[in-house]
C-alpha cells in the first residue's frame, strides 16, 4: 500500500496531483513532521521530504505544500530579492503551482489572476498564444514549466511580453539542458515514446538549450540569469533541499 502511495506521487503529472493533494497533505505531513528539512512555503519542518521525477529524486516533495526543489528555490528569490510581498502588484499565474497558489492568493498586496487551458486553479481559461488582456496589464507574469510544452513557444514569451506593464518582469522558467548549446526542437516529432527520448518528456515539444536567454531576448526581453543557489548560505540549501542547478531567468520588458 505504502509503494503504491509513492509510485503514485513520483509517476502522476501534477495537474493529477493537485486533484489529490488534500489528501496527502494532510496524512503525510502529519507523519512526517522534523526538523531535518524546512520547507520556506508552507514554513513547516519535516524530517524528510517525497522522492519525486522520472529520476526518483531523493527528497524533493514537500508532503505539506507539494513545492519541489525548484519552488523552494524561486521562493527565496523572490522573498530575498523582489517587491513581490512587499508592494501592490497585479499579477498574471500562468500554470498556477498548487504551493504557490495556496499562498499567492492570500496576499493582500497582490491583485492575483490565475490562468490555464486546463488547470482546475485557473480562474481565466485560456491559450497562452492569445491571452483574452489588453496591453500593458501586469507588474508580474509567473508561467513555469510551461513554455516546452506549446506549439510556438517565442509566440506565447511576445503575449507575455505584451500582456505586462513596462518596467513589469515575468519569471518563465523552463527545463534546460546546460550542455546543448541549440534548442533540440522537430515539429515532426510526435508520438509521446519519442517526445519522452529526445525532449525528456511525453508531452514536451523541445528541449531548451542555452539559447534559451536569446529566444527571451528575441521576444523583446531584457534577461538576466541567475544561479540564485550561489548566493544563499550551504545550511539553508541543504535544510530546504533547494535546486542547486536552477538558473532563475529574470525577463523584464523595457
Ligand atoms: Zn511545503
Amino acid at each position: 500500500m505504502r509503494r503504491a502511495k509513492l509510485f503514485l506521487i513520483q509517476k502522476l503529472p501534477r495537474h493529477q496531483l493537485i486533484r489529490f493533494s488534500f489528501i496527502f497533505s494532510n496524512i503525510f505531513s502529519i507523519f512526517l513532521k522534523g526538523n531535518k528539512h524546512y520547507c520556506p512555503i508552507c514554513e513547516t519542518g519535516f524530517s524528510r521530504f517525497f522522492s519525486y521525477g522520472s529520476k526518483n529524486r531523493n527528497n524533493s516533495l514537500c508532503p505539506g505544500c507539494l513545492s519541489l526543489e525548484r519552488h523552494r528555490l524561486l521562493w527565496f528569490y523572490l522573498k530575498n530579492e523582489t517587491n513581490f510581498f512587499r508592494d501592490k502588484l497585479k499579477v498574471l499565474h500562468l500554470a498556477p503551482e498548487q504551493c504557490f497558489y495556496r499562498k499567492f492568493k492570500k496576499m493582500s498586496n497582490l491583485e492575483y489572476v490565475t490562468g490555464d487551458l486546463n488547470s482546475p486553479l485557473a480562474e481565466v481559461k485560456l491559450d497562452i498564444h492569445k491571452m483574452p488582456f489588453t496591453d500593458n496589464l501586469f507588474d508580474v507574469v509567473f508561467a513555469n514549466h510551461v513554455l516546452e510544452h506549446v506549439e510556438d513557444d517565442v509566440k506565447a514569451m511576445k503575449e507575455v511580453y505584451r500582456v505586462l506593464k513596462p518596467g513589469g518582469w515575468a519569471i518563465l522558467q523552463v527545463p534546460i539542458d546546460t550542455k546543448r548549446d541549440r534548442t533540440l526542437e522537430d515539429k515532426n516529432i510526435v508520438e509521446p515514446i519519442d517526445r519522452e527520448r529526445l525532449f525528456g518528456q511525453y508531452d514536451h515539444l523541445r528541449l531548451y538549450g542555452r539559447d534559451y536567454i536569446d529566444r527571451l531576448a528575441s521576444a523583446g526581453f531584457n534577461v538576466q540569469a541567475k544561479r540564485y543557489c550561489e548566493q544563499l548560505n550551504e545550511a539553508t540549501v541543504t535544510k530546504s533541499n533547494l535546486m542547486q542547478s536552477e538558473i532563475i531567468y529574470i525577463a523584464k520588458k523595457k
